[in-house]
């Protein structure tokens, strides 16, 4: 009897990478002239590039009096002292939640920016794109505008190529060095700073900093500029987990666009379909990561919408709709593209243009308050603006008195010729304002107890402590209850601080440890 041996499966498969078709992970800098656009985008990356480049320059020589006790910089991290200073706000090393609180916020912040309107952090915020956007002006400013650039790139190397390329480089540096030199104005009272600097009189890693950050400011934001982005910031890779249908991308439109082509005309008189993209490139031009967007979402696009200027100008100039490249969400485009497409699943612009007027139909979609409110955003926004409004709760509710109470462990406790028995505490009372301040330290809760302090042996009921502004008065503490009051067990009570002058108090339970009977 014969066994019939099974035929495996043949799949028709080839693997994506293979050894006799080795792909780069990495492919070779082909450098990129970006043409200056204009238009509405363009001007609100005018305007945020302002904002953002004023706000990170000008913070530190802003002046926030506190009084005679604390530093007058409105934004200021005091690592030898441990404070940060935020306008009216100062905290505490104890109150890193505070900041732990800004950084969830600040992620979901862009969880919520990016499912609304995409790589919108890229596009306009991100410091890699302001700072490439500000060293892109300056080389415009030198060397003129796209063709002018690409021109001299390939010149001979005359003195006037020598003159213009030293000229934007020392631009650039200087900017880095300012860039630097504002990042270590954050840690230090800016105006004395900058005095030591520039007399040399700055610790090392003042000046160890300025290097590094003019380095990274002038590699990155001059030299490397796009490559930043694809290859090294993760950002665009985690980003595809927040995107989802509903969210606003830089989209090509080509259920209108499509058949592109230069000779409209000619394509029309020989009866073929001819949609609005007339082939010419110039949003390919200005985009600053040298990418075709009529290639659909490409993990290198940062959603900066120039070429939304670039080819509303072109559709404005031809007389048709803007918006060939616009925001849109993937459902509205999926659905704008359902409609333009015929049974042979080729794109008919006349599908979606009324053949009376040549507008396009009533049915496409456009991009609505829809997209933005809708219940994905509104979670994140809630869940923004409530740690938003927790963090304001505490900080509106903070006292700046605070006591922090560390019991003895090691002997818990000390019974005393006379019967009496006595604990050790190492207090803490933090004086949060930047006045000096008086107050009351006591006990309650303890029968027959008085405390004195370890370089003072006289037992008081109360004591009353001088506290300087804005630091931490360290006590060693001893606690004594008299013979006939000494608990069976060991008891808790409150050590108890108050200001004289506000009657605010401060207290800490705490416990009272007795001798086994
Ligand atoms: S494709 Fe358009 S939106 Fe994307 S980076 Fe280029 S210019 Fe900016
Ligand atoms: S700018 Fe507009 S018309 Fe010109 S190539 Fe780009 S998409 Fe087509």
């Amino acid at each position: 009897m014969s066994v019939e041996t099974p035929t495996p499966e043949q799949h028709d498969v080839q693997p994506v990478n293979s050894r006799k078709q080795r792909l780069e992970l990495y492919a070779p800098r082909t450098k990129i002239f970006p043409k200056r656009a204009s238009g509405q985008f363009r001007r609100f990356k005018w305007l945020v590039m302002l904002v953002t480049l004023t706000i990170y320059y000008v913070t530190p020589w802003i002046r926030w009096d506190r009084g005679p006790f604390a530093p007058d910089q409105a934004v200021l991290v005091d690592l030898a002292n441990r404070r940060f200073y935020f306008f009216f706000i100062e905290i505490w090393p104890q109150e890193f939640y505070y900041v732990a609180g800004m950084l969830v916020m600040a992620g979901i912040g862009l969880f919520l920016i990016t499912s609304t309107v995409g790589r919108a952090w890229c596009g306009y915020t991100c410091p890699q794109t302001v700072w490439v956007d500000l060293f892109l002006v300056v080389e415009r400013a030198i060397e003129g505008d796209r063709n002018a650039r690409m021109k001299l790139d390939k010149a001979p190397w005359t003195a006037d190529k020598i003159v213009k390329r030293v000229t934007k480089h020392g631009i650039w540096l200087l900017i880095g060095i300012a860039t630097g030199g504002a990042w270590i104005f954050y840690f230090a009272d800016a105006p004395s700073l900058l005095q030591d600097v520039v007399s040399l009189q700055a610790p090392v890693i003042a000046y160890a900093t300025i290097a590094l950050l003019t380095a990274t400011t002038y590699v990155f934001g001059g030299l490397m500029r796009e490559q930043v982005c694809t290859y090294m910031c993760p950002w665009p890779r985690i980003q595809g987990a927040m995107l989802d249908e509903h969210s606003l991308t830089v989209t090509y439109n080509d259920w209108r666009g499509e058949p592109r082509g230069r000779h409209a005309k000619k394509a029309q008189a020989e009866g073929r379909p001819q949609g609005d993209c007339v082939d010419c490139n110039a949003c390919v031009v200005v985009c600053p990561m040298g990418i075709d967007i009529r290639d659909g979402q490409q993990l290198e696009c940062i959603t900066c919408a120039l070429c939304i200027d670039a080819c509303d100008d072109v559709m404005t100039r031809l007389g048709k709709e803007r918006g060939l490249i616009s925001y849109a969400t993937l459902s509205d485009y999926r659905q704008n593209m359902a409609l333009a497409t015929g049974p042979d699943a080729t794109i008919r612009p006349e599908r979606v243009r009324d053949s009376a007027t040549g507008r396009l139909v009533k049915r496409i979609k456009h991009t609505d308050w829809r997209s933005i409110i809708r219940p994905r955003t509104l979670i994140y926004f809630v869940g923004w603006s409530a740690i938003g409004l927790a963090m304001l709760t505490v900080l509106a509710l903070r006292t700046p008195l605070s006591l922090n109470v560390l019991h003895d462990r090691n002997p818990l406790y000390v019974e005393l010729r006379d019967g009496s028995v006595r604990n050790g505490f190492d207090v803490k009372v933090l004086n949060m304002t930047p006045q000096p301040g008086q107050v009351v330290l006591s006990l309650e809760g303890l029968p027959g107890a008085a405390m004195s302090l370890a370089d003072d042996s006289k037992l008081v009921q109360q004591l009353t402590l001088d506290l300087p502004p804005d630091q931490v008065l360290p006590l060693r503490l001893y606690v004594r209850v008299d013979a006939e009051f000494v608990p069976a067990e060991p008891v808790d009570f409150h050590i108890v601080v108050t200001d004289t002058e506000t009657a605010r108090t401060s207290a800490v339970e705490t416990s009272f440890a007795v001798p086994q009977r």
